[in-house]
């Protein structure tokens, strides 16, 4: 019998690869809780409707991308292949535009699930931080959240120089009329558009803008673009957030073909690319979505904006610019016993330090002490704590630094401090 190999584009995270992993999501973390982000926990799992009209009917993902199943209640389930969805249904289901206090100020992270064609950087599970902002209409807030999403960027350890923010206006849904009948008598005009473009119009004819087909960059390149048609309101708010992110040194690329896969964006979209990651450079992304909560059924206009940003391409885009932060051992301590008599002694100094907050661990299989010390130069740590006989009888431990290789006694009690961790 053979061990079952994981399932094609999920990845396993090991260390120590995985604390790079954790070290980015906790700088995303940190940035949303340090401008009032409150974390939500949402399920993996919702009502595939949530996504079906959430996402939008003409995107990739609701065509083809979503793990969709039938529950043995006969309910159809989906995993969550984004979180904005999600969340804005768990604050809609809790009455939040009505509780006051708005704007509302979330963030979120977890798992994704996309059954997309996995290649470098793109992956059927992945991970995501993301921040939401629900109930106002203020181009500050657009500002602030693109700012965190760069900031967060920073935090993780990518530089400025390698970091490109694409942004663009998409204007009021109320807008698009006009424009997409241009837009189509444009597409109209041009022979042979590939049968997967013809499809995608028929539903949303932005979707033309995001499509992959032999030639269709070309033939986009003339099209109209909604940023030329959007309300003057529209235009002003997408000036004042220019403006208050320029003035906070956020360098933008304006890019007019940004146009995201994702049918629910409204006025300002943006995205976050790195260099260094091949044809998936999209770190992160992000927009306003002023009528999704109505696309969800909510009866009234409950305006949000937000990101996400993506772990496991931020994690490639470190390495690729060779920018991994540096990381702290897996232990600060290693305990050696002398003897395997002693494992309840040593299991207690590694209970007492770890009580302490100093991260420890122990040797088992009552190695040499030669192998225990091999163990703890392996684990990173940079103390040694030696307990044999003698350091039992007088109530010590023997501390060594495993770097400088010096050695002394220290009182049992006094361990903790004299680590200075
Ligand atoms: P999106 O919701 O498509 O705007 O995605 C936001 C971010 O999540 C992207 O910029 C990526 O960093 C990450 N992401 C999205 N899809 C995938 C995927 N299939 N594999 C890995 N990361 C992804």
């Amino acid at each position: 019998m053979q061990v079952p190999e994981g399932v094609k584009g999920a990845p396993d995270w090991l260390p120590p690869e995985a604390r790079v992993f954790d070290a980015v999501e906790a700088a995303f973390l940190a940035t949303a809780r340090l401008a009032g982000y409150e974390r939500v926990r949402v399920p993996v799992f919702e009502q595939t409707e949530v996504f079906a009209r959430g996402v939008g009917a003409s995107t990739d993902i609701v065509q083809k991308e979503m793990y969709t199943f039938t529950d043995k209640g006969g309910r159809s389930l989906t995993l969550r292949p984004e979180g904005t969805a999600g969340v804005l249904r768990a604050a809609l289901e809790a009455g939040v535009p009505r509780a006051g206090a708005l704007p509302v100020k979330w963030s979120y992270a977890g798992e994704f699930f996309r059954q997309e064609r996995p290649q470098a950087g793109r992956q059927r599970q992945f991970s995501q931080v993301g921040i939401e902002a629900f109930g106002s209409d203020d181009p500050a807030l657009d500002a602030e959240v693109v700012l965190l999403g760069w900031e967060a960027l920073l935090r993780a350890g990518l530089e400025r120089d390698v970091l490109t923010v694409r942004m663009n206006t998409l204007g009021d849904r109320t807008d698009r009329g006009p424009y997409l009948e241009r837009l189509n008598a444009y597409l109209d005009g041009i022979a042979g558009l590939p049968a997967e473009v013809e499809e995608r119009r028929r539903l949303n004819p932005l979707r033309a803008f995001d499509s992959k087909a032999p030639g269709m960059a070309a033939i986009m390149a003339d099209a109209p673009v909604l940023a030329d048609h959007v309300s003057d309101d529209a235009k002003h708010h997408h000036e004042t957030v220019v403006t208050l992110l320029e003035a906070e040194g956020v360098p933008l690329t304006h890019d007019p073909h940004l146009v995201r896969g994702l049918d629910y964006y409204t006025r300002t979209a943006f995205e976050y690319q790195a260099a260094g990651l091949g044809a998936q450079n999209a770190v992160g992304g992000g927009g306003r979505y002023d009528g999704l909560a109505e696309d969800l059924g909510w009866p009234e206009r409950f305006p949000g904006i937000g990101w996400a940003l993506g772990v496991d391409r931020t994690v490639l885009a470190l390495r690729s610019a060779g920018a991994e932060p540096p990381l702290p051992g897996r232990v600060a301590a290693f305990v050696v016993a002398t003897d395997t008599a002693l494992r309840g002694a040593a299991l207690a100094l590694a209970t007492a330090l770890r009580r302490a907050g100093v991260a420890t661990d122990f040797a088992c299989d009552g190695r040499s002490v030669k192998a225990q010390f091999k163990a703890a130069d392996r684990s990173g740590a940079r103390y040694a704590l030696v307990l044999g006989p003698a350091e039992i009888d007088r109530g010590v431990v023997t501390v060594k630094d495993l770097g400088s290789g010096e050695q002394r006694a220290v009182a049992r009690d006094a361990v903790v401090d004299a680590l200075g961790l």
